[in-house]
């Protein structure tokens, strides 16, 4: 399983630098996690202002 990211995402890229593995990166118009990277620690969930990411 991994987090994922929904439309809600202003791109702050908050969740990016927070993520301990790197799993998350800009992508077109949202910032997207690499499922194949997450090992679903939370980490980025708590720091995001908006609440856009979530259990996949
Ligand atoms: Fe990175 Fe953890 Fe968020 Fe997965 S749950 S994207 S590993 S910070
Ligand atoms: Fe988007 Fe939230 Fe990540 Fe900011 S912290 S880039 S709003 S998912």
């Amino acid at each position: 399983m991994a987090r994922v990211i929904s439309d809600e995402c202003i791109s702050c890229g908050a969740c990016a630098d927070t993520c301990p593995v790197g799993a998350i990166a800009e992508g077109d118009g949202k910032f997207v996690v690499d499922p194949d990277q997450c090992i679903d620690c939370g980490a980025c969930e708590d720091g995001c202002p908006v609440s856009a990411i979530s259990e996949a």
